[in-house]
Order: structure tokens, then sequence, then C-alpha cells
């Protein structure tokens, strides 16, 4: 068989010594003898289900129960176990003779109240399941693993004294409690629980789904798993949500496993949910089974619905506060990569922009056949500017000088500080015409603006200026080769006598050619 064996010789030892662990009513015993013979007629099963009158009883009721809603009642016990065919007479005759017959007497800790509700409710959450994937229940019936997936805790009551002794309400948190039978014998309930069953012949199909009922990581691995199995896991845990205390009822969770494992959305899960709260309360009845107020059960499919609305709420809200922070992000992120772009003194683009700036320029005025124009600008005398009026005035001079190229410069121009003194305005589409205007307008600007320093003088600076085109007759292979030219015509104006520009013209070629390279 392939259930997770109960590798845990000191446990086995130990259950093995046990003298009252869970046995099987007298009634229960002869009919999981006779399921173990294929050959028996459905007549013998109801003939060993009729030798027990209560039994009886319970069969009939449930054959009439709206759980299997029927037109005509049904009478006789013949046609009760014809109805439910022969896996169904065995598993329901097996659950209602095993459910409270099992002695509670000595019991060290264990809630029996609360062990049979849970019970019966993951039974019935397995069988509602089961009808809702699809699955014949009179060739498999989920009811009976369901109901005996937690039986080994019943075993481990018995023959582990004290293991769920002080842990209270605990109890009613399945996996605070598969969690104390790891810590103190070394595995859950559902090995004890398959191990038991095995002692008890019952059918291999039973054990092995109560020996994977409680194994979560499965989750991640389905695909591998029987339609059957993964009713059984949810139907664990769906009992949780319905029998834990209402603040430990965690909906979301079940939604997710049912959405994962059974492919259900949320409606359907809502809808499943209500549908076995309501199948508990009326199995509860025939089982004489006491699990509380039916008023609660009714209401835990509407409350499941608020909380998961509630929940939807609050993940909507997280989605938008992350979706805030990650603009927020991207705009601190953007603002970091402007602040690296910028000069801090003077607010316009730096030199390592330039670079990367006048990559795409040059290449788009080549693809395009545009002309592109470069101004190299750099103010005169400015060391003497430092020397005489101190260097908090040379930088105040450097502001000056900004806004007045600033002033010149249109929208689709850019101006850099390409170093101490020394600018560089970048003009697409311009030719000769424009940028010697743009050059005469700097020049006469510089010369009809002054600032004022600190002790209250008026200060004029002028500058000296090199224009080099790429188009209209020179075209250049790369920008720095251009910028190399706008650099020597600067120069050109320096020894011109400063304030003033030069334009670099096509007849220039020979000899700055062999000047700059
Ligand atoms: P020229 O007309 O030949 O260009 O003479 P110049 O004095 O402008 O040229 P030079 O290269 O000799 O001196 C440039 C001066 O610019 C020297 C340096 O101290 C000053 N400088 C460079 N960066 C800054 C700055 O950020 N602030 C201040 N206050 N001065 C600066
Ligand atoms: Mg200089
Ligand atoms: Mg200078």
């Amino acid at each position: 068989m392939n259930t997770t064996v109960l590798n845990n010789p000191d446990l086995v030892a130990r259950l093995e010594r046990c003298i009252d662990l869970p046995t099987p009513p007298g009634v229960a015993e002869q009919i999981i003898g006779l399921s173990a013979d294929s050959n028996n007629d459905i007549s013998v099963l109801a003939e060993v289900v009729s030798l027990d009158p209560a039994l009886t009883v319970k069969v009939l009721r449930m054959a009439n129960s709206p759980m299997y809603a029927r037109a005509a009642s049904v009478d006789s016990l013949e046609q009760a176990v014809m109805m439910f065919g022969w896996n169904g007479t065995l598993n329901l005759a097996l659950s209602f003779s095993l459910v409270s017959k099992i002695e509670s007497s000595n019991s060290k800790g264990l809630d029996y109240n609360f062990f049979w509700k849970r019970s019966v409710s993951a039974a019935v959450a397995a069988k509602h399941l089961g009808k809702v994937v699809g699955i014949d229940s009179r060739k498999e019936d989920l009811f009976l693993p369901g109901l005996l997936q937690d039986i080994g805790m019943l075993a481990l009551d018995k023959a582990v004294p004290d293991i769920y002794l002080g842990i209270d309400t605990e109890q009613h948190q399945h996996k605070i409690v598969q969690q104390i039978e790891k810590d103190i014998v070394g595995a859950d309930h559902a090995s004890v629980g398959a191990w038991l069953l095995e002692k008890w012949n019952l059918p291999e199909r039973i054990i092995n789904l109560v020996s994977i009922s409680h194994n979560e990581e499965r989750y991640e691995n389905i695909g591998n798993t029987s339609p059957a199995e993964n009713c059984i896991e949810v139907s664990n845990v769906i009992a949780d949500c319905i029998c834990s205390d209402e603040d430990k009822k965690d909906y979301q969770y079940a939604a997710n496993v049912c959405e994962k494992i059974l492919g259900m959305d949320k409606d359907a899960f809502l809808s499943n949910l209500e549908g076995i709260s309501q199948e508990i309360s009326e199995t509860a009845e025939i089982f004489e089974l006491d699990v509380g107020d039916p008023r609660l059960l009714n209401c835990i499919a509407e409350q499941a619905k608020e909380l998961l609305l509630l929940r939807s709420m609050e993940t909507l809200r997280t989605a938008e506060e992350l979706h805030n922070e990650a603009e927020n992000l991207e705009l601190k992120a953007k603002k970091l990569e402007d602040t690296a772009k910028i000069d801090a003194l003077t607010n316009v683009y730096n030199r390592g922009y330039l670079e990367s700036s006048l990559d795409s320029e040059f290449h788009l005025a080549t693809v395009r056949n545009l002309p592109l124009t470069l101004v190299m600008v750099d103010l005169d005398n400015f060391k003497d500017v430092n020397d005489e009026y101190g260097h908090a005035c040379g930088d105040k001079a450097l502001i000056h000088a900004v806004e007045i190229l600033k002033m010149c410069i249109r929208d689709t121009d850019s101006l850099y500080r390409y170093g101490g003194e020394e600018f560089v305005i970048s003009l697409p589409n311009t030719g000769a015409i424009g940028a010697e205007s743009l050059a005469s307008r700097i020049i006469a600007m510089f010369n009809n603006k002054n600032f004022i320093n600190e002790d209250g003088e008026k200060i004029t600076v002028t500058a000296s200026l090199g224009v080099a085109i790429h188009g209209e007759g020179i075209i250049y292979d790369n920008w720095g080769h251009l910028l190399n030219i706008a650099d020597y015509c600067m120069y050109a104006s320096k020894a011109n006598g400063r304030n003033t520009y030069t334009l670099y013209k096509e007849e220039d070629t020979a000899a700055v050619s062999a000047a700059v390279g």
C-alpha cells in the first residue's frame, strides 16, 4: 500500500501496548468483514445492518433526508440499501456505528464533543466536495474517509497519556494540535489514524485517503493527486473554518486552498460553504450529535462573505498603497537621475550629461540631414574676477552668466557647464544664420547686463565664443570633433581681443585641421 507508513517504532510499540485503543463496535466489525469479500451480495449487507435497529433507523433517516431529496419516501432498509449501493451503505453503516459509540471514558484531555463535531463536518464537506467535482458516490463515497481522518486522535488520546491535556481551546485549531502531536510523539494523527484503520482492516482506499488528509505540502504538488484526495484535503481545511472559534476562522485561507486545489472561485466557495453548513446541521441531527447553535452554522457563509469582502478591500487598499509607493520611488529615482545630470552651482546640465546627450543629438542631426551647431562659451579674464572680488563673487558671476545664456537660447537648445567658466550650447536644426544671430545676442547681453556683488558694486563680465556647425557644407565624423572646432574658434576669439565670437567657415578647414587634427 502507498500510505504514509507510521515509521516511528517507539510510537508503534506504545500504540500496540495500549489496551484500550478504539475498536469498531461489533456491527461495524461485521460490516468491515463483509467489505473484504467482493462476492458478497448487497442483501447480505442489508441483513447485517438490520441486526442493529438504531443503525437501521439512521440509515432510513439518511435516505429520506433533504441531502438525498427524492420524489418518493424510502420506507424499507432494502430500498435504502439499493439506493445507496454497496459502497454507500457500507460507508454510512460504518459511520453511524462508529460515531459516538467509541468510548470517551478515560479520556485524558480530548474534547470528544468537539472531536465528533469536527469529524462529521469534515465528512459532510468531503462528501459535498466529491459531488461538486463529479465523484460518483455509489462507487466512492467520501463521507467515511472524511469522518475518519482524525480518528488517530482517539488512539493517541488513549495511548499517550496527557497528549491533549491542558490544550483546551487550542484543540479547536487543528494545526496547533498537529504540531503538538509531532512535538510529543514525532507523528501526527493522520499517520496514526492510517495505522489504526489498517489494524481495523478497513479498505486500503480509505486508509490512503486518511493518511494524506493533513499533508499541506501536497498543496504545492497538485496534479499528481486524485480528485478524491483533493476533496479530502480540502474537507480538512473547510472543517477548520466551520468548527474553529470565531476569531480563528480563516476564510481567506480556505478560499485560497479551494481555488488552488479544486479550481473553485470565491463565489463557488461561498455557495459550497453554505451548502456544507446546512448539510452539517441535517447530518448532525441524524447522528444525534450536538453541533451547537444551528443558527451559527446557518450564518457561516454570510460571515465568510463579509470577511472575504473586507479582505479584498484591504488587498485593494494595499495594492493602491504599493502603487503609490512605486510611483514615489519612481519619482525619487527620476529626481536622483536628474540630479546626476545637473551642475550643483549653476543648475544647468553638467559635462557628464553632455556626453550622452550630444551622442543622440549628433546622430539625429546626421540621419535627418539637419544642421547642428555647438557654441563654446568661455568667460573672459574670469580669474581676475575671483582675484579682485573673491571666490563667492566669482560664483555669483557664473550664475549671472548662466542667466544671460538661458535668456538667449530657445527651448529646443541645451546649455551645459563644460568646465570651470566654460559652457557649451547645442542648437539642433540651426545653421550659420541662426548661430551667428545667437552669438551676437549673447555678446551684446553680457555687455549690457551686470550683477551686483555683496559690496554693492556693479560687475560686468564678458565672454568669448566659438561656433562650429555640423552640416551646411562641413560634415563631422562625431560630436567630439565638432566640439574641438568650437573650442578652437573660442580661442580664436580670445586671440582677437576677447568679448567676441568666431564662426568656423569652410575656408578655414585647411588651417584648422593642421591645428586640431
Ligand atoms: P581667459 O579670458 O583667457 O579665459 O582667462 P580666464 O581667467 O577666464 O581663464 P583661466 O583659465 O586662467 O581662469 C579660469 C578661472 O575660473 C580660474 C578658476 O579659479 C575660475 N573658476 C573655475 N571654476 C570656478 C568656480 O566654480 N567658481 C569660481 N568662483 N571660480 C571658478
Ligand atoms: Mg577657461
Ligand atoms: Mg576664461
